[in-house]
């Protein structure tokens, strides 16, 4: 592996333990959607991450836009909740920024990911507060960024440590998007289920790019 790259090996085994977490968190994931959603979001999550890694199994691609382009399709058709097409757009805009490479380097790891959070934007409409998903990626990525010169580790642990922080930032917000936003002002006192589950994304990146 060339030293400053991720390898198309290292991006799934990203997915991967993406959903080996979200399985493990399948419980808490939606005790959270329960309190302000429909409780679904572990479900949800669950089910379309294991499709996903079936997929990635039965037909290994060859380059990064390849891959992420079937982890999106997958995640959009097998997954019924908001969660299902925001983060399907995601993984498709990742791909579609990411190429027919079979390895990124920081700059362009870091487009991917930006890239995907446009797409997400583009999807759901949602502005810092809103108490989604976004509260937790955008900051991730913006500490990614800041952090690349010292290189794809740091920066995915920095990206990490801001996604927890944003996470949790979300608690005492009122929801403007999502089922949440029905609630009003009862939405307030609880995380975000997706920002939660966006936490979780980055602490599977930076443990599986930690770890070479
Ligand atoms: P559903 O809300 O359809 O039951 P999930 O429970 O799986 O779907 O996912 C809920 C999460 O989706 C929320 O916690 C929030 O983070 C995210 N979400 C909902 N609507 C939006 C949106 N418009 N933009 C960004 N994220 C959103
Ligand atoms: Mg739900």
């Amino acid at each position: 592996m060339t030293e400053g790259t991720v390898s198309l090996d290292q991006l799934v085994s990203w997915l991967s333990r993406f959903r080996d977490l979200v399985t493990e968190q399948r419980s808490y994931l939606t005790e959270l959607d329960s309190a302000i959603g429909d409780a679904d979001h572990g479900a949800n999550m669950t089910r379309g991450m294991t499709a996903v890694m079936e997929k990635v199994g039965a037909s290994p691609a060859g380059a990064a836009d390849e891959l992420f382009k079937s982890v999106g399709m997958t995640l959009v058709t097998s997954v019924g909740g908001a969660s299902g097409p925001l983060y399907g757009t995601f993984f498709l805009r990742f791909g579609m920024t990411a190429g027919p490479h079979s390895a990124l380097d920081g700059a362009a790891l870091a487009a991917a990911l930006r890239a995907g959070l446009d797409g997400v934007v583009a999807r759901g409409k949602a502005e810092a507060g809103d108490k989604t998903m976004f509260d937790a990626m955008s900051p991730a990525l913006d500490a990614f960024d800041a952090a690349l010169g010292g290189g794809i580790p740091a920066a995915a642990t920095a990206a990490f440590d801001a996604a927890v922080k944003g996470r949790d930032a979300t608690e005492p917000l009122v929801a403007r998007k999502g089922r949440a936003s029905y609630l009003g002002e009862r939405s307030a006192g609880h995380l975000d289920p997706g920002a939660t589950s966006t936490a979780l994304l980055f602490q599977a990146l930076s443990e599986v790019l930690a770890r070479e």
